[in-house]
């Protein structure tokens, strides 16, 4: 898959290392790794302001749309539209849809179609993927 935003490891890391990611963050988004369930730390933050990709800053999801799915990651009930490419994931014995950031093609996290109402699905992120900006 082709992204608009190219970079090779070594400069993910110096990005990453730059803006005081997660030290898992370039396992998670250049190696599609999942954080362990209820360790990353936006799960219980519930601050207003804009989510954004940790890599390269797109908006992916804003505050207001994060809900406790209990499951242990933040999650969302509803992506920024087109900032989001889903891709079947078919590892680990499952068929999952896997979202990846559309400018710089960092592993986020999946979506399952079991989230709240009004779109029924569940934006379900690794913390060390994204970033908040408080309002
Ligand atoms: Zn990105």
């Amino acid at each position: 898959m082709d992204f608009p935003i190219k970079k090779t490891d070594a400069e993910w890391r110096e990005i990453l290392a730059a803006k005081g990611a997660e030290p898992r963050a370039f396992e998670v988004t250049r190696q599609a790794h999942t954080e362990r369930p209820f360790t990353g730390k936006y799960e219980e933050i519930w601050a207003d302001g804009s989510y954004h990709c940790i890599c390269c800053g797109n908006h992916l999801f804003d505050a207001g749309t994060k809900f406790d799915a209990g499951c242990g990651w933040p999650s969302f009930w509803k992506a920024v539209p087109g900032a989001i490419t889903e891709i079947v994931d078919r590892s680990h014995g499952m068929v999952r849809t896997e979202t990846v950031c559309s400018q710089c093609g960092a592993h986020l996290g999946h979506v399952f179609e079991d989230g709240p109402a009004p779109t029924g699905l569940r934006y379900c992120m690794n913390s060390a993927a994204i970033d908040l900006q408080e309002k």
